[in-house]
């Protein structure tokens, strides 16, 4: 680069930090998600489990379904799934195994950190704790995270019926969980399942790597709707597998996952607006007011949440009014280093307010996010037309829905006669956009409709 534009480049690189350092702004709610998504086992409790996964074991040999080990090596491939979420991102981890047996509060994560935890009573954690976010009690109402099998294996056991709305640990209650056994005898388990979830297979089945297990939930000992994966060398239950390669895990030299996912996977994963701010906790006291539309004057708060949100990142935050003109813009300094974080400014919206379709964007890591929300009215696009999805003559005052159908727009397809909605080229529903079809109203469908 000539010396020139070389100073040019810096002198805008150093404009841009005193622009943003001007515009610095620090939420107007949020933080941390505190509840860390943890688990915890009482030898007794363990001692139950095994008793339970042995007398099984006796019942399968006798049917002939206990296979001898094979010597292969089995990889494991993410044990959850998002079903319907249009976010970027459902999950993080709150727990490693500890590598540390001595207790308490000596504890080792398999990469020498200390996202793990202990107990005076002498439990060091077993698994790998996965939890949902943000929002993880509605996802669990809504059966929004699944947990899927790891790798193929034989169902062992199976626990259901146990109350899943657990938020802190207690001694006495039992997990809804599912047990299964791969071929190379290595045996993991699924647990804290949502109840009545577990998959309709039965002890003895097969199910294949990615099969459906259960909804992700908190039964048991636990703080909050997460899975916890853990996985023993054999079914004597004394040799525990950590599956993430690393540093301080000296049993593994190479990772069981089939692509191990770094240890921080900064990310924001949601961004959200609300119409007054958002709630987390535990069962009952989550509130999600999410709301996209608003009037003149409203305060609409602007929800954004990361999974490993790490100190030092800064996100860039913008609105924009309908036509597109900026309507106002900061930076937010993220300080701490969370697992799981959440954030909201409020913004008032001027009187008169521009109608139509608003966006907030934010930048993050190199990544922009935008949501959409619509001032002054909940804009609906009406079918009344027999045809073309495409012909403006189809819709009411002859207008047609942009495509994609922005955030905050419903479309509505009426039914009267021998109306048909032939979508003959590709509509796509952005994320917050609504389809409503009414009763006895027909779409038909020679191309696709895309929900996003
Ligand atoms: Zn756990």
């Amino acid at each position: 680069m000539p010396v020139q534009q070389r100073i040019l480049a810096i002198v805008i690189m150093f404009s841009a930090q005193v622009l943003f350092a001007q515009n610095d702004k620090p939420p107007d709610g949020g933080g941390g998600y505190n509840i860390t998504h943890a688990d915890e086992w009482s030898d007794a409790g363990h001692t139950f489990i095994i008793s339970q996964l042995q007398a099984s074991k006796l019942l399968l040999q006798k049917a002939g379904k206990w296979a001898q080990p094979l010597q292969q090596s089995v990889s494991f491939i993410h044990p959850t799934r998002a079903i319907n979420l249009t976010d970027k991102g459902y999950y993080g981890i709150s727990n490693y195994i500890d590598q540390n047996s001595a207790y308490p509060n000596q504890i080792l994560d398999y990469n020498c950190g200390n996202r793990t935890y202990d107990q005076a009573s002498g439990y060091n954690h077993r698994g790998t704790d996965i939890f949902s976010w943000p929002f993880p009690w509605t996802k669990m109402e809504n059966n929004q995270v699944e947990v899927i099998a790891a790798a193929t294996g034989v169902i062992i056991l199976k626990s259901d019926g146990n109350s899943d709305k657990s938020c802190a640990f207690c001694s006495q209650c039992n997990w809804n969980a599912v047990y299964v056994r791969h071929a190379d005898g290595t045996v993991a388990w699924y647990g804290h399942l949502k109840t009545g979830s577990l998959t309709n297979k039965l002890v003895g089945e097969v199910i294949q790597q990615g099969e459906f297990i259960g909804v992700m939930g908190s039964s048991g000992s636990s703080t909050g709707p997460h899975l916890h994966f853990e996985v023993w060398a054999n079914d004597n239950y004394t040799q525990l597998i950590d599956p993430w390669a690393g540093p301080c895990n000296p049993a593994v030299t190479q990772s069981k996952w089939a692509e191990q996912e770094p240890y921080r996977v900064s990310q924001l994963i949601a961004v959200m607006t609300h119409n007054a701010a958002p709630n987390h906790g535990c069962y009952g006291q989550e509130v999600m007011n999410a709301a996209n539309t608003f009037s003149n004057g409203a305060r609409v708060y602007l929800g954004s949440y990361y999974r490993d949100q790490l100190s030092g990142q800064t996100a860039q935050h913008a609105v924009f009014r309908p036509d597109g003109t900026l309507y106002t813009q900061w930076t937010q300094n993220l300080t701490s280093t969370f697992n799981a974080s959440w954030w909201y400014y409020y913004v008032d919206l001027p009187n008169p307010a521009a109608t139509g379709i608003w966006k907030y964007v934010i930048t993050h890591n190199g990544k922009t996010s935008t949501t959409w929300f619509a001032v002054n009215a909940v804009i609906e696009y009406t079918f009344t037309g027999n045809g073309s999805y495409f012909n403006a003559t189809n819709w009411s005052n002859n207008t047609m829905p942009a495509n994609p159908v922005p955030a905050g727009i419903i479309v509505r397809i009426t039914a009267s006669g021998q109306n048909n909605c032939i979508v003959d080229a590709p509509v796509t529903f952005s994320s917050g956009a609504t389809l409503r079809i009414a009763s006895g109203a027909k779409i038909t469908l020679p191309n696709n409709l895309i929900i996003q």
